[in-house]
């Protein structure tokens, strides 16, 4: 018998129509990361299998821990020699393994030119186990262990429970937003969760040159690079946003700086969205966390656009944020303390319930429009691929 990786898909299999997209989207997004891998992946409309060496397969259980899509990882006993004989010496040898007191056997028979029905298979290797191990009985209602059998057409596959997968859709599924990824904690965090969601992500990233560094800049390169395990290729548009700040700063009341700034970073976002064909726009703003995060806030600061915006973090507590980060692997590089654009400029007491008359009057004291075709014009693309992580940003 062969170790071998079995795969049962998430969510996906509620989407009837879509399952063969889901299923070879998914299929492309393991390929792209076993690239150094030797390995034979097929699948079919329930369950996709991965052939590996047998040294390899904790690598590759490691690499599909991040790959969204899928419900369970389960190690499993592939025989070619699909007889009753082969099954019974199998399910013993993977049995003795394990400690229990009580089991049951489930047998699937989707290759029905098989001569034994299911109910019998499983009864059969069940006597065999019971003859073969002392001290253990059956459970049907409670066992510790379920041996599951699965009898298909080009061999039977042997298994117990495997580990939970990460869950939601193969990244690519849903289409493609653009993140506004600033260097915190948060932003990594609602790509992270974004791409839980299908969705693959292009990032924007504002700065302030020379009053934030290039330091800042690779901070958020590095960020791009973690998260791509999670996903897919992408790019990261550098937006030099040092000409609307500094306006901003000069013809704007002091307190109103963030909710126009935020207003243009939101306009540039989605100029950049349209043009780059992305569906959306998502931040990591979280309701309350700051003064441009209160309801009003919000509301002023979304009013320049009708474009979607998620913000997947909307109801979650700091607390909880970083818990996320940490499991990602994003928290450490968040917290090392370069300047962001939006704290440079922090004015002391920004408003929490702006006014929009205030804000246009603001806006109207400058050709902002213009400035916005340049940053856009101007931008730095970063390409985000694959075999980078380890670059040397910080
Ligand atoms: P984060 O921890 O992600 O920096 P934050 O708590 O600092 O978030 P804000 O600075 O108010 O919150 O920003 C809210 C969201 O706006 C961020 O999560 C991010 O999506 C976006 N954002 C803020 N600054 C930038 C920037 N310089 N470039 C791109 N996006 C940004
Ligand atoms: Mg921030």
């Amino acid at each position: 018998m062969k170790k071998i990786i079995m795969i049962k898909y998430g969510e996906l299999t509620t989407k009837k129509d879509n399952r063969n997209f889901f299923i070879k989207t998914l299929q492309k997004n393991i390929e792209e990361k076993l690239l150094d891998i030797k390995h034979i992946t097929t699948y079919d409309y329930f369950r996709m299998f991965i052939e590996c060496e047998e040294k390899d397969i904790n690598k590759v259980v490691e690499i599909l821990r991040n790959i969204f899509g899928i419900y369970e990882i389960v190690i499993c006993f592939k025989l070619e020699d699909k007889s009753i004989d082969s099954i019974f010496n199998s399910a013993l040898e993977i049995m003795k393994e394990i400690p229990f007191k009580t089991f049951k056997i489930e047998t699937n028979r989707s290759d029905k030119s098989y001569d034994i029905p299911s109910m019998e298979v499983s009864r059969k290797v069940g006597g065999y186990i019971l003859k073969n191990i002392s001290n253990i009985k059956v459970d049907v209602n409670d066992p510790e262990v379920l041996l599951n059998i699965e009898i298909r057409q080009e061999a039977v596959y042997i298994y117990t429970k495997g580990e939970k997968g990460t869950l939601g859709y193969p990244v690519g599924t849903l289409g493609k937003a653009l993140l506004m990824l600033s260097g915190g904690i948060d932003s990594p965090v609602a790509a992270y969760l974004s791409m839980k969601k299908g969705i693959k992500l292009d990032y924007i990233y504002f700065e302030s040159i020379p009053h934030t560094s290039i330091e800042a800049r690779n901070k958020v390169i590095k960020l791009a690079n973690i998260l791509k395990k999670y996903g897919s290729k992408s790019n990261l548009y550098v937006i030099n946003f040092t000409k609307i700040q500094e306006t901003i700063y000069q013809v704007g009341n002091e307190e109103y700086i963030i909710t126009v700034m935020r207003r243009m970073m939101y306009r540039i976002a989605e100029r950049l969205a349209k043009k780059i064909n992305c569906n959306a726009i998502i931040n990591g703003e979280s309701v309350g966390q700051v003064a441009s995060q209160t309801l009003t806030s919000m509301k002023v600061i979304n009013d320049v656009t009708n474009y979607p915006i998620l913000r997947p973090l909307c109801s979650f507590d700091k607390s909880e944020i970083i818990e996320i980060s940490k499991k990602i692997d994003t928290y450490e590089t968040s917290i090392i303390p370069y300047e962001d654009c939006c704290t440079v400029f922090v004015p002391k007491h920004p408003v929490i319930n702006p006014d929009i008359k205030e804000v246009l009057d603001i806006e109207n004291k400058f050709d902002y429009e213009s400035f916005i075709k340049e940053a856009i014009d101007n931008a730095l693309i970063i390409k985000i691929e694959e075999e980078k992580e380890d670059n040397i940003y910080l």
